[in-house]
């Protein structure tokens, strides 16, 4: 079992735990595991706690009415959201207190929709970065306990400047919370630079104000943050400014990036292919520095469709493009060119590497094994690469094209270097 892949979902209603297990399960496809009292609970995690990512909790069970399975969950490190059939204001101060992600009144159906929501942010969350910058070391660490609580990635600023480096090495924050005071280079500084280089839909910003000065507030949004939390807040008041503006920057990158990918292999489509590739070539020629252009082709592909059927043909696909993107290098550029086609455009690479660097990659591809019905199905590539610097991008394509042509010619699942054939 993959480690925190599951939901703990502990309530002795079968009624809830079956309506929002089958949720979890069939909406979300996430495994879970079902518990109704606290000993059941013990048991499950006596042997290994690590499969759980996220445990919704009922806090009260037959032999643990106080909500005691709350901190018994939670000294597992596992983040926990409480379900509750009624809600005191000492009992949400308490929750709150022991740092539960939220809590949820189970009185209707639609509140058991957003658990569902929640359980996903948690899960999504590890993948987000989020700077927390203030001078105050105390604060700071207040701060970071809430977003730890949400499992978000976070790292650490005590300033402006400190705050631009890490930038520098996360250029792909979803979110900077920042306090106003700070020396060297205070809150409103820090904004104005970030906003140089990231629009309000690549970034969001918070900035943290205080009472006391009610127009700094103002002066906060107006220099280019998103939104902004006052001190001191109310932990459901922060959370929701933190979680709706995170929602925001995801759902904009989402589009964007559907925009330039490949729906199925999730490798660049060929417009963003040819964008991207342009500069490269552009920057190749200004600079002189090599630039290798390749044309990958599976080999009497439609036969696996014939043969195997379409969705086995899109599996293929799939294996392909990840064998090839774990091939290149970062700063290299892949994308589906056509139907079976993909194009590789890398520089910087000398002529000994590159050589073996396709040579290896059509092995891989011919080792790949795609189960079918007790069969192993396996298949190869051809691939036509040109190294030498051309008048255009197209014009470099074309040679790569020519170059696979003449691979197909003479016996497929081989490299051919253009001019060289
Ligand atoms: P060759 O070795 O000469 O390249 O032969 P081939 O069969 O690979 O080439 P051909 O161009 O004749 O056939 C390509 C096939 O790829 C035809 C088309 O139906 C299939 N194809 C294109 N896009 C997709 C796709 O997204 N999914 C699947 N399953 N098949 C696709
Ligand atoms: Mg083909
Ligand atoms: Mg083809």
């Amino acid at each position: 079992m993959e480690k925190h892949s599951k939901v703990l979902i502990v309530d002795d209603s079968k009624a809830i735990t079956q309506f929002l297990g089958s949720y979890i399960e069939e909406q979300e496809h996430m495994p879970i595991e079902i518990a109704g009292s606290l000993q059941e609970v013990e048991g499950l995690l006596a042997r290994d706690d690590e499969r759980f990512f996220v445990a919704v909790l009922d806090l009260n069970l037959p032999d643990a009415p106080n909500g005691e399975v709350v901190d018994f969950v939670l000294a597992r490190k596992i983040p926990v959201i409480v379900l509750t059939g009624f809600l005191s204001d000492e009992l949400r101060d308490q929750m709150l207190e022991k740092r539960v992600v939220d809590y949820v009144m189970k009185s209707n159906a639609s509140e058991i929709n957003h658990v569902a929501e929640i359980i996903r942010r948690i899960r999504d969350n590890r993948d987000i970065k989020v700077l927390v910058v203030d001078d105050s070391r105390s604060f700071r660490q207040y701060v970071v306990d809430l977003l730890h609580v949400h499992r978000y990635r976070i790292y650490q600023a005590a300033d402006g400047v400190e705050a631009l480096e890490v930038l520098q090495e996360q250029p792909d924050l979803s979110l900077v919370l920042t306090d106003y005071h700070m020396p060297r280079m205070d809150g409103m500084d820090l904004i104005s630079e970030i906003r140089r280089r990231y629009g309000r839909n690549e970034l969001a910003i918070i900035g943290v104000s205080d009472r006391a000065s009610p127009l700094l507030s103002a002066r906060l949004l107006k220099t280019g943050a998103n939104d902004f939390v006052t001190k001191p807040f109310m932990l459901e008041e922060f959370y929701c400014r933190v979680n709706q503006n995170i929602e925001t920057i995801s759902h904009i990158r989402a589009i964007r990036e559907s925009a330039i990918r490949d729906y199925l292999t999730k490798v660049y489509n060929r417009r963003y292919l040819f964008e991207a590739g342009l500069k490269l070539f552009e920057n190749a020629r200004r600079k002189n520095i090599s630039l290798v252009a390749a044309m990958v082709d599976i080999d009497y592909f439609k036969r696996i469709n014939d043969s195997y059927g379409h969705h086995t043909g899109d599996v293929a696909l799939q294996r392909v493009a990840a064998v090839l993107e774990g091939g290149i290098r970062a700063s290299d550029l892949l994308g589906r060119y056509g139907g079976e086609e993909f194009c590789i455009l890398a520089t910087n690479v000398s002529e000994e590497s590159h050589k073996e660097f396709f040579d290896r990659i059509r092995q891989k591809v011919a080792d790949i094994r795609i189960p079918h019905k007790g069969e192993e199905i396996a298949f190869t590539v051809s691939i036509g690469v040109t190294d030498t610097l051309g008048e255009s991008l197209e014009q470099m394509i074309g040679w790569a094209d020519e170059a696979l042509y003449r691979a197909k010619q003479t016996g497929r699942n081989r490299v051919v270097f253009h001019g060289q054939e």
